[in-house]
Parts: structure tokens; sequence; C-alpha cells
């Protein structure tokens, strides 16, 4: 059996842990089977426990852009932990990071530091709302930004996967202040902004979408949301936790050169330890304690170890003039060895690209919002997902995430990946 103790370390886990995992998606239950348990990952590979070697698309879910135990992030954080592993005091690698954040990323003055995505967007949300005075949110079907209450409504991948876009224990109350839009389609967000007249405090997006698989926006879509926004003294709020230092230094911001109000981060920040982090020009942090009266906080915030990963990571990034060319390149490369096997073996799909991330929907038309991209064919995403990984391929096992190609892949790798979607794609009619 090839996941032998993956299933038994699974089983085990299950009597401890709910449903065997710490997050629901790594559980496999959009493509059925047993999770495969990581035991160690090096550059562009992940080793499980039967000691399978896996060619690696999920990049851990986005912060592994440099490939697994990347030297420089791994010796950063080993010297810091000598030093000690917390204080709760301020200590001056936060400042160093912060510069170095607040000059890679485009129209942001300050920048607070916090432990995961979820906590970024809750609290760049209730900043908002303090500024502005306004209660109202305008978040996209499909989007995802975390599991906080106020987003737990058509929220994408996890909760999308799982069919329970409204998780019970999210109150009435909350859902009613979240006003829901349609990714890629301006009049959507038109008709709540006029209905709710001074009632909206901010639209929060994915301004490449990732958590339907990989959308883009269309070449209008942002510019007309940002004037949009300006018009009804709505904040813009982008949350870049899986686009932020990933599509270009300065996000998804720089790429289309629109500018948020508050943008939001997470993943590759924390070069693969818990970090998140929301900024915003002066005159919005000044609202923030101890400055201001909106209430944030955090007895692990910055912490030094999550610190050390996550500037190692940045220090790289920004002295690496050619990094995101290449990784584009690659990605590139990878979508057309993978269109060329589908077609060859007549699998419907769309491919959707950005950058380093990519998605395969096993469906006919454009993907551009949640809808379409749900009407890819589930059974044929579970196939292809289980026939690559039993090839050495490990893909996010949901048709409602994104790939996140990483700098440690050759091109070796790529056309081995290729080989292996001809394989499979034999199999999936
Ligand atoms: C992953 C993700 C989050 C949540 O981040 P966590 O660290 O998992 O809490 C929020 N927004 C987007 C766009 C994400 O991809």
């Amino acid at each position: 059996m090839l996941y032998q103790r993956s299933s038994a370390l699974f089983k085990e886990a299950e009597t401890v842990i709910p449903g065997g995992v710490n997050s629901p998606v790594r559980a496999f239950k959009a493509v059925g089977g047993t999770p495969i348990f990581a035991k160690s990952a090096k550059g562009a590979y992940v080793i499980d426990e039967d000691n399978r070697r896996y060619i690696d698309y999920i990049s851990s879910w986005g912060p592994m852009i440099l490939g697994h135990a990347y030297e420089p992030v791994v010796n950063a954080v080993i010297q810091k932990a000598k030093d000690g592993t917390s204080f709760g005091m301020p200590t001056e690698i936060e400042t160093k990071i912060a510069q170095l954040a607040v000059k890679m990323v485009p129209n942001i003055d300050k920048i607070r530091f916090v432990n995961s995505g979820t906590e970024a967007c809750m609290s760049a949300v209730r900043l908002a709302r303090g500024y502005t005075s306004k209660d109202k949110i305008i978040k996209f079907a499909g989007c995802y930004h975390g599991h906080s209450d106020s987003f737990l409504i058509e929220a994408g991948s996890g909760a999308v996967t799982f069919g329970s876009p409204n998780s019970p224990g999210v109150t009435k109350g909350t859902a009613k202040d979240t006003l829901m839009a349609i990714y890629n389609d301006i009049e959507s967000v038109k008709r709540l902004a006029e209905a709710n007249k001074d009632g909206i405090a901010c639209v929060i997006i994915e301004p490449v979408a990732g958590n339907m698989g990989c959308i883009p926006p269309t070449n209008e879509f942002l510019k007309d949301l940002r004037a949009l926004c300006d018009q009804h003294q709505i904040l813009l709020v982008f949350d870049e936790v899986m686009t932020g230092f990933r599509l270009a230094k300065g996000g998804v911001q720089e790429l289309y050169n629109i500018n948020a109000d508050i943008v939001c981060f997470g993943k590759v920040i924390g070069g693969g330890l818990p970090v998140g982090a929301f900024a915003a020009r002066n005159e919005i942090m000044e609202h923030l304690a101890p400055l201001g009266s909106v209430y944030q906080a955090g007895t692990l915030s910055g912490n030094p170890l999550a610190m050390a990963a996550g500037l190692a990571m940045l220090k790289t990034i920004d002295n690496d003039a050619s990094l995101f060319k290449r990784l584009a390149d690659k990605t590139e490369y990878l979508h057309k060895g993978c269109a060329e096997a589908l077609e060859e073996h007549e699998i419907v799909h769309t491919i959707n690209r950005e950058g380093s991330m990519m998605s395969i929907h096993f469906s006919e038309d454009p993907v551009l919002d949640f809808k379409s991209a749900a009407k890819g064919n589930n059974d044929v995403f579970k196939k292809f997902f289980h026939g690559m990984l039993a090839e050495g391929v490990y893909l996010p096992p949901s048709a409602f995430e994104s790939w996140f190609l990483n700098d440690a892949l050759s091109y070796e790798d790529l056309d081995e990946t290729i080989a292996a979607v001809w394989k499979v794609s034999k199999t999936l009619k």
C-alpha cells in the first residue's frame, strides 16, 4: 500500500484531533482518501512518512516561494532561538522587517504584525470600521479572508469545499453586516454601494483571487472598484495574504498599479512561520491602539523567530531582481505543458494563471467568478488529483485552490510534472 504509514498516523490523529487535522482542507474530504503526512521537505520536494517523494505545488499554501527549508530562513530562526523565543517586549528585528516591508510595498507608511492571515483581515476590517465610523462591509463570493465570523459567508476554498458557506456559530447579527458582491462584476458592487449609502466601511477583496482556484481580475475591474470606493468614501482593503510578496515585491498594488487603503499580508511574509500583518498610510494607522482607539493586540505578535524567518525571506526577495520573472516563466511553461496534454486527450478544461499561481478548472467556460468556478467537474478533479499523487506530484487537494510554484522547481521537475499530466490525462475520460 502506497500510503501505509500516513494512513496509520491519520487514524491515530483522528482519536485526539477533530478530523485528524488542524486545518480542514488538509483532510482530503474534497478528493477522498487518506491525507499524506509530511515528514520533511527540501527545495521543491516533500517527503512523506512512507518515504515517497513529491514535487510540491502547494508550497505550504504559499509561504515557500523560495522552496522548502530555504537555508537563510532556517539559519535565521536557529540563530534567533538561541537568544530566547519570546519576550513580550519590543525587539529591534520588528522594526527591521517593518522598514523593509514599508520600502517594498507601495502606498503604506506603517505596518502592524500579527500571527495569521485571519488576524490580519479581521483587524483590517475593524480598523476600517473604526476609521470610517460605518458598520457594513462588502466581500466577494468565493473570496476567503480567514475564518473570522464576518468572512464566513460564501467564503471560498475550505468553506466551499465542505459545503458550509455559512458556518453555524456565525450570528445573524454579524452576517447582516457582510454584503456579498460578485467577483469581476463592478455592477454588483455598485448596486450594494447605492442601496447602502453612507453605511459601508470597506470593500475587502483578494485582488487576484486564489481561493476559488486562481482567478485574476479583468483589466478594468480593480480600477473601477477603486473609483467606486472613492466616490462613496469606502475604504478599499486588498487582502494580499496570498499575493503579497508572491506576485511582485509590492504585490497586486504594484502589479496592477492600483492603490488600496489597507493591505493584509500573511503566508510569504512569515517565511513559513505563523505571521500576518496589515498596513496602511499614516492617517489610517494612527487610529490603531496605542496611538488611536481601535484596539488590536497579540501576546506573540512580532515574535522574534517569526520575524527572523520573515526578514530573511523578504531580504532575499528584495535582492533578487529576476525572481518574479523566473517564477512566471516556469508557471507559463507548466501551463502550456498541461494544456497540451489535456487538449490531446480531449479533457474539457480552463487554465487560469497569474505569476506563480495557476489552476486547472475542469470546465469549458471562462472562470471569472465563484459561479463559473463552481461549474468545474469535481469527479474529474478527484481522479486527476489522485492520479498525479500516485505519480509523485502533490497538488492542492481541492479544485478551489490555486497551485503555488516555488523558485526551487527546476525545468526537469516541470517536465516530470507534465509527463505525469500526459499519463493521468489518459485515465480521465
Ligand atoms: C490563507 C488566506 C487567509 C488566511 O490566512 P491564515 O494564515 O490561514 O489565517 C486570508 N486571506 C487569504 C487571501 C488567504 O489566502
